[in-house]
C-alpha cells in the first residue's frame, strides 16, 4: 500500500473454502468398531490426514483396509501405553478395550491403556499443542440412581469390583484430561457414549446387540442375562461419529452425554431381534454377571443445546444395516 500499511488478511471466515489447512489427525483405537467408522468419516474430507495408532487387541487392520495405502492415511502398529512421537493438530483417544469380556480378559492391562494411554495422549497433545478428544463412557454413572443419566450426576460406581478397570479406568482418564487442561492450559473435549451398535461390531465380543445378531443369524437362542428387565439405550454408530466430530470442532470441553434415548429392556431387545431377523429362534434366560447396570439412559439435552446434535436412526432401522454386515461376515444368505 502507498501508505505503507499490510493489506488487511482475506477473512478466514469469508475465504475458507479456500483457506482451510490441512488438519492432521490421530485417531487412536482406529481400527477398532467405533474408530474404524471415524476414520471413513475423516477420510471424506480431502483436507485431512488421518493417523491410526492401534495394537490391535480387539480391533482389526481389516476394519481400515480400504484405507491402506491412501496418501492421505497412515496406521501404525502402537500400543498407547508406550510414548508416541506424532506431529498432529487433533486427537481422537479411543483406544481401549469396549466389551466387558475383553477389558475384564487383563484389567491390569485395562487400567494401564485408560490410565498412561491417556496420560500419553496428553503428554503429546501438551507437546504438539494438539486439540484432545476422550471417549468416555456411560460406564462412569455405574449403576446409576439418577435415571436418565446428565452430565452433572456423579454416579455410583464400585472402585473394586470386577467392572471397575474400566469403570475407574475412565472416570481416571476424565480426571487427567481436566487437570491437563486446567494446569497446562490443553484444548480438551470429553464424549460419554452410551452403548453404540453397527456394522464391523466385533461378531463374538459379547455385547448384547452383536451376541443377539449373531445368535439370530446362526440359528441359536438367544440368551438373555437375568432378569432381562434391564434396560439400555442404543445408539447407531453414524449418529456416534457425528456426534463426535461435531464435539471435537465445537468449543465445548464436555463432558457431553452422546448416545440414544430410545431405552429398552434387554429382554425387549431380544424380542425385536428375533421377529427382525428369525421367528424361529428361541430366547433364554442365563445368568448375569456381577455389578450389571439395571438402567441406563441418557439425557441429551447439552448435546442438543452445545452441539445440535440428536440421533437420527431408530433402533429399527439400524438393527438391519448391522445384520446386513453380520450375514456379509457369517456367511449367512437371508432366506427368501
Ligand atoms: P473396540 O474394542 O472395537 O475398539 C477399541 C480399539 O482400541 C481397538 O481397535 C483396540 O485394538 C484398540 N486398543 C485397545 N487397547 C489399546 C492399546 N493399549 N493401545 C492401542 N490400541 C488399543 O471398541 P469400540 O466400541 O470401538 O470403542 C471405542 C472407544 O469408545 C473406547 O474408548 C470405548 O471405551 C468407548 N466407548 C464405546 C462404547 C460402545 O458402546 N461401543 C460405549 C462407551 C464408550
Ligand atoms: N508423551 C508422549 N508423546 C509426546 C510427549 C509426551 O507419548 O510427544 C508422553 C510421555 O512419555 C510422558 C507423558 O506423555 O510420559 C506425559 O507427558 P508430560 O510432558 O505431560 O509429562 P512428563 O514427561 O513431564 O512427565
Ligand atoms: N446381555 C445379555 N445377553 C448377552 C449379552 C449381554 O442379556 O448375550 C445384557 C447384559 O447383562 C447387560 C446388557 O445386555 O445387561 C448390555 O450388555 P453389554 O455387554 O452389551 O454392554 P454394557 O453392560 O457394557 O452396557
Amino acid at each position: 500500500n502507498q501508505d505503507g500499511k499490510q493489506p488487511p488478511l482475506p477473512s478466514p471466515l469469508r475465504f475458507s473454502k479456500f483457506f482451510q489447512p490441512n488438519m492432521r489427525i490421530l485417531i487412536t483405537g482406529g481400527a477398532g468398531f467405533i474408530g474404524s467408522h471415524l476414520v471413513d468419516r475423516l477420510m471424506e474430507n480431502e483436507k485431512n490426514e488421518v493417523i491410526v495408532a492401534d495394537n490391535y487387541f480387539t480391533g482389526s487392520k481389516d476394519n481400515i483396509k480400504h484405507w491402506i495405502g491412501h496418501p492421505r492415511f497412515e496406521l501404525i502398529r502402537h500400543d498407547v501405553t508406550e510414548t508416541l512421537l506424532v506431529e498432529v493438530d487433533r486427537i481422537y483417544h479411543l483406544a481401549c478395550p469396549a466389551s466387558p469380556i475383553y477389558y475384564k480378559y487383563n484389567p491390569v492391562k485395562t487400567i494401564k491403556t485408560n490410565v498412561i494411554g491417556t496420560l500419553n495422549m496428553l503428554g503429546l497433545a501438551k507437546r504438539v499443542g494438539a486439540r484432545i478428544l476422550l471417549t468416555s463412557t456411560s460406564e462412569v454413572y455405574g449403576d446409576p440412581l439418577v435415571h436418565p443419566q446428565p452430565e452433572t450426576y456423579w454416579g455410583n460406581v464400585n472402585p473394586n469390583g470386577v467392572r471397575s478397570c474400566y469403570d475407574e479406568g475412565k472416570r481416571v482418564a476424565e480426571t487427567l484430561m481436566f487437570d491437563y487442561h486446567r494446569q497446562h492450559g490443553i484444548e480438551i473435549r470429553v464424549a460419554r457414549i452410551f452403548n453404540t451398535y453397527g456394522p464391523r461390531m466385533n461378531i463374538d465380543d459379547g455385547r448384547v446387540v452383536s451376541n443377539f445378531i449373531a445368535q439370530a443369524i446362526r440359528g441359536e437362542s438367544l440368551t438373555v442375562q437375568s432378569p432381562g428387565s434391564q434396560t439400555r439405550s442404543f445408539c447407531y454408530v453414524s449418529d456416534l461419529v457425528d456426534g463426535l466430530i461435531r464435539l471435537m470442532e465445537g468449543s465445548d470441553t464436555g463432558p457431553i452425554n452422546l448416545g440414544n434415548p430410545g431405552e429398552f429392556t434387554v429382554l425387549e431387545l431380544a424380542q425385536t431381534v428375533k421377529e427382525l431377523i428369525n421367528p424361529a429362534v428361541e430366547i433364554k434366560t442365563v445368568d448375569n454377571t456381577p455389578d450389571d447396570p439395571k438402567q441406563r439412559k441418557p439425557d441429551i439435552t447439552k448435546a442438543k443445546e452445545v452441539l445440535g446434535w440428536e440421533p437420527k436412526f431408530a433402533l429399527k432401522d439400524g438393527l438391519p444395516l448391522m445384520e446386513d454386515d453380520f450375514r456379509k461376515r457369517l456367511g449367512v444368505a437371508k432366506a427368501k
